[in-house]
């Protein structure tokens, strides 16, 4: 089975002339283990899907089943188990507490995770193990995002969705945390979907998914490398 099959997803906000049609019929799978990455210009529908997929939201109608799970049929308090035991999530600012270390940080998920792994092993798959007792204030803007990779993986989830992960970096830092996604994506096998506007994050991905006004476009399997900047 594919970690995710989407059947004519369609998410719409609000009613009548001033309703918004933010999908409007998506249809795709997503193998297990996958790095996917969803492009396409602000407002195109992105977040909405990965948010539906990482059982954040509701999709007003359709399918979204991962593996064998229907979520379309989840109630709040299932989808927020699911989220618990199968979802680490990386945004584009790294809400990270500012009052204790990057390992501190890690231990909050740790200390509450079914199957986590140690919070010093996270921090070093990030390429973090000399910051263990720095506070965020003492860490690049870069640092701080691979301390928020390292606390979304240390509960060992079987997804790590990011939505615009590098949208507050520099584009040389932001190809280090690209590299840690890939190197997560294929060290632990975990599926990594990442939402972007920036193309040339496409290049390490299996699959780009193109959107483009609440549909997609295109699917690329396996791109060719872009250019830097
Ligand atoms: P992207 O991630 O590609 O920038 P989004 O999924 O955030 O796109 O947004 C798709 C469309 O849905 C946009 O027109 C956006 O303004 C709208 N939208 C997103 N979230 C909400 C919401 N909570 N209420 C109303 N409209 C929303
Ligand atoms: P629980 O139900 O176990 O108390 P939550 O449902 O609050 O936990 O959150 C589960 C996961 O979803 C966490 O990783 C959390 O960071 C993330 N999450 C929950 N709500 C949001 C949100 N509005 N925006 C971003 N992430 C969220």
């Amino acid at each position: 089975l594919p970690a995710f099959n989407v059947i004519g997803l369609t998410r719409q906000y609000g009613e009548g002339a001033a309703a918004v049609h933010a999908l409007q019929g998506i249809d795709l799978q997503i193998p297990a283990s996958a790095l996917v990455v969803l492009l396409g210009p602000s407002g195109s529908g992105k977040s909405t899907l990965l948010n539906i997929m990482g059982g954040l939201d509701h999709a007003s109608s359709g399918e979204c089943w991962f593996f064998d799970q229907a979520l379309h049929q989840f109630s709040e308090k299932a989808l927020s188990l699911y989220r618990r035991q199968n979802v680490g999530f990386v945004f584009q600012f790294y809400n990270l507490m500012p009052s204790l270390t990057a390992r501190e940080n890690v231990e909050l998920v740790t200390e509450i995770a079914d199957s986590p792994m140690a919070a010093d092993e996270a921090l070093a798959l990030v390429g973090l193990d000399h910051r263990l007792d720095h506070f965020p204030a003492q860490l690049s803007g870069g640092e701080q995002q691979r301390v928020a990779i390292a606390r979304a993986i240390a509960k060992n989830p079987t997804l790590l969705l990011c939505d615009e992960p590098t949208g507050a970096l520099d584009s040389a830092t932001g190809r280090t945390v690209l590299k840690v996604l890939q190197q997560v994506n294929q060290q632990l096998g975990t599926t990594v979907l990442i939402v972007t506007h920036a193309a040339a994050t496409a290049e390490m991905a299996d699959r780009v998914i193109h959107f483009a006004d609440g549909k997609i476009r295109e699917v690329i399997e396996n791109p060719a490398p872009v250019p830097a900047e």
